[in-house]
């Protein structure tokens, strides 16, 4: 192998500037050359690709977002797409390729590989914190911390007007921010989609709470729960007990802002061992950190495998009450 490319793809996550730049360096400290390719896999078929040298990765460790920028692509899912990314590789001798995302981008990778023998790695890069085959993904520890502030902050309104507020975070089909964020931020309710939610249930323990002299609540909930969003979750409970509440939406905030210290350790390791990867031939591959050491599974594995939440925290969820 002489020459790689690297590009990250999907919704940004902070750390993926860390990663990069791992992955940069690594791979010119093994000998060889490395290519950024902008906009994901859109930029691969616009052949939007660049040299890259240590120096563009200076200075870019402790930025959020991605200097490579992000990009979903319906182009690349079709054969055609995909066929263009691989001549824009083959034309400049690039034989592999470090992907940043989640397992949609993946399962991109995936067919690249199997079509047109481009070695590709996977490397975890979301704040969901959804994929199989390592214990966290890059972005998730800061998207939890950037959560925590913004809760802290809604509570101390919370508590001045002796008020019930709904603040939801983000997780479309996985609760692994909101579990986190809310243990962490005393939530007296945590709403996943993993778990069932019950809306009389949850008004009876509130109205419980606030007979014993609680004032003030803070429920949160994961964008994705079964019983809808933050707004149709404090519907529910006014139509159920009277209680009115105010709804916060963290949104986008929880994807930006200086990867925490964890991320970027995370993402240094990742991205080393997606260039390790490449010059041991294990690709195609995903690459993890699992009990503190590297690992290296299928690139299958992060959408046929489902990751389970901590069970010691689902059950602290339930509340300290
Ligand atoms: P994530 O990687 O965060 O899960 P997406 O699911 O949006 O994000 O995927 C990112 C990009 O990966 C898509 O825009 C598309 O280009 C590519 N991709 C996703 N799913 C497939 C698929 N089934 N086949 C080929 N490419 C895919």
């Amino acid at each position: 192998m002489k020459a790689i490319a690297v590009l990250t793809s999907g919704g940004d996550a902070p750390g993926m500037n860390a990663g990069i730049r791992a992955t940069v360096r690594t791979a010119l400290t093994g000998g060889l050359s490395v290519f950024g390719v902008k906009r994901g896999y859109q930029g691969l078929i616009e052949d939007d690709l660049f040299s890259m040298t240590s120096t563009d990765v200076s200075n870019i460790l402790q930025r959020g977002g991605t200097i490579l920028h992000s990009a979903r692509s319906e182009e690349f899912k079709t054969v055609e797409g995909r066929i263009k990314a691989a001549e824009n590789l083959n034309k400049r001798n690039i034989d592999g390729l470090v992907v940043f995302g989640g397992d949609g981008s993946f399962r991109g990778a995936n067919d690249l590989q199997r079509e047109h023998g481009i070695r590709v790695v996977g490397v975890p890069a979301t704040i969901d914190n959804d994929i199989w085959g390592s214990d966290f993904t890059i972005g998730f520890d800061t998207a939890v911390n950037t959560a925590l502030e913004a809760i802290d902050k809604v509570r101390d309104t919370a508590a001045a007007h002796d008020r019930l507020f709904i603040v939801e975070v983000m997780g479309r089909h996985a609760g692994f921010i909101a579990l986190e964020v809310g243990i962490g931020a005393g939530a007296e309710e945590i709403l996943i989609p993993e778990t069932v939610t019950k809306i009389p249930d949850i008004c009876k323990k509130l109205q419980s709470r606030y007979e014993k002299g609680r004032t003030s609540s803070i429920l949160v909930v994961a964008e994705g729960d079964e019983e809808g969003n933050a707004y149709e979750i404090a519907r529910k409970i006014e139509t159920h007990s009277g209680m009115k509440s105010r709804v916060t939406v963290l949104g986008h905030v929880q994807r930006g802002g200086s990867p925490t210290a964890s991320d970027r350790m995370l993402a240094t390791k990742l991205g080393y061992a997606a260039v390790k990867a490449l010059l041991d031939d294990a690709a195609p591959c995903m690459v993890g950190v699992e009990n503190g050491s590297i690992s290296r599974h299928p690139l299958a594995d992060a959408w046929t495998r489902r990751k389970e939440l901590d069970k010691l925290l689902v059950q602290l969820s339930y509340g300290l009450e």
